[in-house]
């Protein structure tokens, strides 16, 4: 943390040992649900922290709700593309009632919207089914390393207090690499200081009329840029996602860049700045709210149905593993021996004031990338423990890469990889990165995995 002038000094302690397991998966978001469960599905005992009561990560948290990376423009048709675990998660959140009719971005690939409340639950129970012990509630705050430099203990602070627990593996599925940057591994963040895809805090505003509201996310747009000079409204950024839900009397709205003061992202590994960020996002929120109320048809009886939890992260940490997956490796579809799926979804990159895409090739391309497990093992000859894997929007990848495969569908296919992939590497005896990739793809493949 920035300009920190004096210290304290904090006594050393005995801290009690809350459990020992085969697996210990930091984090419940797309990457870390998955992960926890198929390492637990292969008789692994499995512990999952997660610091809030709920499962979901920015898909909760951050207030997402919107699964984008399971579809792929395939020679110039949407196809599914993300199967295994996410079919399941499907299933159970459509038997709630919690999925939306996928819809077309752009006219080329399908996303598909989902009420948050029907993610937390049905994570919940995939989780539980599983196997898999859930801590809510537990933020992690540190590790200890072995002599041989492996992981022995991640450090929790809990409403007991502050408890270790053991695992023969741990899997970083905390979006920003806390585990892995306790552990020694290293990361990169942006292109530089403050350089990262900007945060978004989302919001959903409530009683919206319809039927007059109609396509009106294709005309907000437009209004904003009609608007933009007169002074009349602040805009953070050029466009906004504003969309109806399930239930069209909901829309959520994603719109707001959040930024310090010298215009640069805020950094959610950085306290001050994340506190900054809350603030910021709330009022842009609410100016965007009387926008909507003001300007556009159906909304003037619209009201802030609800305010994320907290400030949506697209970027934080990129911990930097054997392989950094590209810009090139995601507009080329490029392919990899060691291929554990697939991500369909272009780049995507919140730049100061503006969101830039860029799109493989269509129809030429087969619209998707396969996705190499190197980029889920922190790279040991730059100080990773080897027992030690990451997934989701922390992997290895580059600033332009992960613009792309920071999405749900990417991060599913990850975490269930790397809970995979733990599970073979403690069956076999061998570490992490020596696991037998073939044996690895087999498994994902018996369980629907498309490996593209
Ligand atoms: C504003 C915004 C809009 C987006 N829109 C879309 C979209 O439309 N579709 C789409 O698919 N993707 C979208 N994304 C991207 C996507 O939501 C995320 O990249 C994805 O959720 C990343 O998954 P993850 O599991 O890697 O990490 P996260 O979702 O960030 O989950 C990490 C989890 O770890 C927990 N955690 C973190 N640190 C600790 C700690 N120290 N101790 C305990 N727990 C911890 C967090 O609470 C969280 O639950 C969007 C992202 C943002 C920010």
């Amino acid at each position: 943390m920035a300009s920190l002038s004096s210290s304290v000094h904090e006594p050393a302690r005995d801290i009690p040992l809350f459990g020992e397991y085969d697996v210990v998966v930091l984090g419940g978001g797309p990457a870390g649900l998955m992960a926890a469960t198929r390492a637990a599905r292969q008789d692994m005992s499995v512990l999952l922290v997660e610091r809030y009561g709920f499962l979901g990560g920015m898909g909760t948290a951050a207030g997402v709700t919107n699964f984008c990376g399971l579809y792929a423009n395939v020679h110039g048709e949407s196809k599914q593309v993300v199967h295994g675990l996410a079919d399941e998660l499907l299933d159970r959140m459509r038997a709630l009632d919690g999925l939306s009719v996928p819809h077309l971005i752009f006219g080329k690939v399908h996303a598909q919207a989902y009420d948050m409340s029907a993610l937390k639950y049905a994570s919940d129970g995939i989780l539980v089914d599983s196997g898999v012990q859930i801590l809510f509630h537990a933020l992690g705050v540190g590790v200890s390393l072995k002599e041989d430099g492996e992981i022995d203990c991640l450090f929790l602070e809990t409403k007991s207090g502050r408890v270790a627990v053991r695992a023969q593996v741990f899997i970083d599925c905390s979006g920003d690499g806390d585990l892995a940057n306790w552990a020694g591994a290293a990361y990169e963040k942006g292109t530089g200081p403050g350089q990262m895809l900007y945060p978004t805090l989302m919001f959903k505003v409530g009683n919206v009329d319809n039927a007059r509201a109609g396509e009106a996310w294709r005309d907000i747009p437009q209004r904003m840029d009609q608007l933009r000079d007169s002074g009349a409204y602040r805009f953070p950024r050029h466009g906004a996602i504003v969309r109806p839900m399930k239930n069209p009397y909901e829309w959520r709205v994603n719109v707001t860049q959040l930024s310090n003061q010298d215009g640069t992202a805020i950094d959610a590994t950085d306290a001050r700045a994340f506190s900054r960020g809350e603030l910021e996002g709330r009022q842009q929120a609410m100016e965007f709210l009387r926008f909507l109320r003001e300007q556009i048809p159906g909304f003037d009886q619209a009201y802030a149905l609800e305010i994320a939890p907290q400030i949506g992260v697209r970027e934080t940490r990129r911990v930097v593993g054997e392989y950094q997956l590209t810009r090139e490796d995601v507009l080329g579809c490029a392919d990899f021996d060691d291929a554990i799926g697939v991500n369909g979804w272009p780049l995507e990159k919140h730049v100061a004031g503006d969101v830039h895409w860029e799109w493989p090739p269509i129809p030429e391309s087969r619209g998707y990338n396969q996705l190499p497990y190197r980029m889920l093992l922190p790279r040991r000859s730059s100080g990773a423990p080897g027992n030690l894997l990451v997934a989701g929007r922390c992997a290895s990848m580059t600033h332009e890469g992960q613009s792309a495969a920071r999405v749900s569908g990417a991060c599913f296919v990850m975490g269930e990889a790397a809970g995979t992939a733990a599970a073979q590497a403690l069956k076999t005896g061998t570490s992490v990165a020596a696991i037998d990739i073939r044996g690895l793809q087999r498994t994902l493949a018996e369980h629907g995995v498309f490996l593209g």
